[in-house]
């Protein structure tokens, strides 16, 4: 049996009772527990008291003049105001009749006269208890509805916006890579149907992400909570290469952990901005080519000697109109390798005099930069284009001279790789086999951040945003250089610690018989 304590939070009791003594004996007996009583010796009275002011919990006697406990009790669950207190009756009838009237009128309970103390005060503050948490559940109910409206709102909200969302999206478990929803854009975009699609790993569906590069995607993503506009070239169904900026974010799906992934189609928008650049770059090259031409002849001297300062100008002109030349040459190549107006012309070449004329080319710079170059070649035969290898390599060995500190050194050097994946030419037979050569140029210069290692070889992406200016560089070099190894199915990559130096892979297909 619980018995009231002074903390109890004080309940407000109306006892309604026309016997002056049972009115007097409880409201003594409630107040000492600590209770608030109000009591009234009329029904009516107790009512309009109830219904102005209502309390926690009502002891009615029965037998009343006027109005009876059963009235009082039917008019106040009449009353909305009135309807949920509990109503306990008190009556020194013990007629079983009477006690089901007491109920059926809406009373919670019946205790008979003449009654103990300990017994009224344990029924009182069971009904109490059992209000109490009547109350706390409607409340908690209210609040949970409150809380499904919210959530069928937010969802039908993200619904919406997933149905209608002009970009694609789509919804892959974070284990597999499974997709479990797409919406009708990425459809659009990924010409497949939405039963082609569901169910099925994004590495099957070959779409430009292989299950190593979705793995290592999802590390990163874990690492990160989220990636933000990563690009890279999806596949459609009909195998057309579309370019699109990936932004994933990780969520909770009916409790499952998956990965939602937001593209942004810039295909449109890349060809255009390649074909801007491509018309400026033409119609730059003339005119520079123009302005070297009168550059040299003034150097010459054959339009007048120069002053020494004069000299110096010109030289600053000269070298910076040879960077636009160089810049805009870069572009307009980059950009014909890209859209295959230029192809590999592969022929069996030897790989040690690719090593050494790329290190005899670069031999003066490294002189001028007091940086001492290493050449280590071994013999292979390589299936390759030789004047773009040979490109290749002096861009690289020119970023290694360019980032190294006078008194170092830089290695062009070999080895022969085996197991190499991915590699070959197989409209040649040559892939086949899957040994290939690995060429590396390494430097003691001042390194690269990891985070920097992949973007370097986008466009225009630097280390440092000043490095192409102060280095006379193009921020186009090893995008190009990507690009002919890609093209000659080989892989290129970097590897640096920061302050001790870099070193750039590239790994090419061997020539076989
Ligand atoms: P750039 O014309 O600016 O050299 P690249 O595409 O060849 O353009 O190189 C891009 C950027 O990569 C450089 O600006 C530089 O920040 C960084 N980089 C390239 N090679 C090296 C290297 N060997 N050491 C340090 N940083 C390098």
């Amino acid at each position: 049996m619980s018995k009231p304590s002074v903390s109890t939070p004080k309940a407000d009791i109306l006892v309604i009772d026309d016997t002056p003594e049972n009115l007097h004996l409880l409201s003594t007996m409630l107040t000492e527990r600590g209770y608030k009583v109000r009591s009234v010796t009329k029904g009516l009275t107790g009512l309009r008291g109830a219904q102005a002011a209502a309390p926690d919990l009502i002891l009615l006697d029965i037998n009343m003049p006027q109005m009876n406990g059963y009235e009082v009790c039917q008019k106040l669950k009449e009353d909305d105001r009135t309807r949920e207190i509990p109503v306990i009756f008190i009556s020194a009838l013990g007629d079983v009749l009477d006690k089901v009237k007491a109920f059926t009128v809406g009373g919670v309970d019946y205790i008979a006269k003449p009654f103990q103390v300990e017994e009224v005060l344990a029924r009182i503050e069971n009904h109490l208890t059992t209000r109490r948490l009547q109350k706390q559940l409607l409340t908690q109910n209210i609040q949970l509805q409150q809380e499904i409206r919210e959530r069928r709102q937010a969802e039908e909200k993200f619904t919406k916006a997933f149905r209608a969302s002009p970009n694609p999206i789509a919804i892959m478990t974070l284990a597999e890579g499974r997709f479990v929803e797409v919406n009708p854009s990425f459809l659009r975009m990924s010409g497949y149907t939405r039963e082609e699609i569901m169910g099925c790993l994004a590495a099957d569906l070959n779409l430009g992400f292989t299950q190593d590069s979705y793995h290592q995607a999802i590390q990163r993503l874990q690492e990160t909570e989220a990636l933000q506009n990563h690009e890279f070239e999806f596949r459609t169904r009909s195998n057309e290469t579309r370019i699109v900026l990936l932004s994933t974010e990780l969520i909770d799906l009916s409790g499952d952990r998956c990965v939602l992934n937001i593209f942004n189609d810039i295909t449109e928008r890349k060809r255009l901005e390649n074909e801007f650049i491509s018309l400026v770059s033409h119609e730059l090259r003339t005119p520079m080519n123009s302005m070297i031409g009168s550059l040299d002849l003034l150097a010459t001297g054959q339009l007048g000697a120069l002053t020494e300062q004069g000299k110096q100008v010109l030289n600053i002109a000269i070298t910076n109109t040879e960077r636009l030349v160089r810049l805009v040459n870069d572009i307009l190549d980059l950009e014909r390798m890209k859209s295959g107006k230029i192809t590999m012309q592969k022929v069996k070449c030897n790989a040690v005099d690719l090593l050494t004329q790329a290190a005899e080319a670069m031999q003066g710079m490294a002189d001028q930069s007091h940086v001492q170059l290493i050449t280590e070649a071994i013999t292979a035969d390589l299936w390759a284009d030789p004047d773009r290898i040979l490109q290749t390599l002096t861009n690289l060995l020119s970023n290694a001279i360019k980032f190294s500190e006078p008194g170092g050194a830089v290695w062009l050097a070999a080895s022969m790789e085996n197991g190499e994946q991915g590699i070959g030419d197989r409209e040649n037979g040559v892939g086949r086999d899957p040994s290939a050569l690995k060429i590396y140029v390494r430097d003691q210069g001042r390194g690269i951040p990891t985070e920097k290692l992949q973007t370097i070889f986008e466009r225009f992406q630097q280390v440092d945003a000043s490095d192409s200016r102060k280095k006379g560089g193009t921020g186009l070099g090893l995008a190009i250089c990507r690009n002919i190894v890609e093209q000659h199915n080989g892989r290129i990559w970097a590897e640096s610690t920061l302050g001790q130096g870099s070193t750039f892979n590239v790994t090419l297909p061997l020539y076989r018989n």
